[in-house]
């Protein structure tokens, strides 16, 4: 049986640094006493980054940590290791890691912003969050119910609220005595050894092992992208935080160009579109009279 590793990620998600100890590796698969990388669990993509080995000469080997996994507790690093590193690698060896926290904060922005949604959309119709995905361009959730489209702009401006009310998000880990009386939504994909639970004052109160922003303000914007009819419920996809805003640059960019393109206003697009539609049809329609009387 081996030891379940050290998830330093369960109680300090803003600190990228740490030391592990090496305990063994395997085709490129290294297991440490202890790691702040999250592995890929219920639905979300792994943390990545480097770790440092010493390479006896005084300096530093990066190996860089392409996909993190979970197995009966045992976090699993997948890295790219070099031919002459093995020798390295003893068990006892004490290595530096680094998580690249640009990707961490984007995926804690859509996974929080997830939590308010998921929290209001249960609060509101009942529904359960049965599906989650999360990966660097994706951010979609699975409700049991479905959502009619005039009901998202609602959910959406409350999500957005609870935003700007910057309220905390706080992480606790309930005694089996305070679990009786805990009211929680509970996702079961996520297999955790210990009750995490990340609560949301007024929104939400969920059990849940991955990293969250500190504060709700944190998020900045979350803007439903997609409503889809799914398995007999609804399928939301979401674009938070920094993806927001890339987002409604890319639009901004396209539909500026398009107005350009028209010699009109952003407000006029949609009226210069029908115009042209029509032309169209017209001019179709005088070439096959055209072409016929020839
Ligand atoms: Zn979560």
């Amino acid at each position: 049986m081996n030891n379940p590793t050290i998830k330093l990620y369960d109680k300090n998600i803003s600190d990228p640094s740490f030391t592990a100890s090496v305990l063994r590796h395997e085709g490129g698969v290294l297991v440490l006493d202890r790691t702040a990388f999250f592995p890929e669990a219920g639905g979300q993509l792994s943390d990545r980054g480097a770790l440092y080995l010493p390479d006896g000469k005084g300096g530093e080997l990066a190996l860089t940590v392409t996909d993190v996994q979970i197995e009966d507790g045992v976090i699993l690093h997948r890295v790219t290791l070099p031919q002459d590193v093995m020798s390295l690698l003893t068990p006892g060896t004490m290595l530096r890691g680094e998580v690249d926290m640009a990707r961490r904060f984007d995926f804690m922005q859509q996974h929080t912003a997830e939590h308010i949604i998921s929290g209001i959309v249960h609060a509101r119709f009942g529904y359960d969050n049965v599906g989650f995905r999360l990966s660097e361009n994706s951010c979609t959730m699975d409700y049991s119910g479905v959502l009619a489209p005039e009901q998202i702009p609602e959910i959406e401006l409350s999500a957005n609220r609870a935003i700007w009310d910057n309220l905390p998000v706080e992480i606790t880990f309930p005694s089996e005595e305070e679990q009786k009386t805990l009211v929680y939504r509970s996702k079961k994909e996520i297999a955790s050894d210990e009750l995490r639970i990340v609560t949301i004052p007024g929104i939400d109160t969920c059990a849940c092992c991955a990293p969250h922003v500190a504060r709700t303000g944190e998020i900045g914007l979350v803007k439903i992208i997609r409503l889809q009819n799914w398995k007999g419920g609804v399928r939301l996809s979401i674009a938070a935080g920094a993806r927001a805003l890339a987002l409604f640059t890319e639009e901004h960019d396209m539909i500026t160009a398009l107005a350009r393109s028209l010699s009109t206003s952003w407000e006029n697009i949609p009226d210069r579109f029908t115009k042209l539609r029509e032309e169209t049809r017209g001019l179709k329609r005088e070439i096959t009279t055209l072409r016929k009387s020839l």
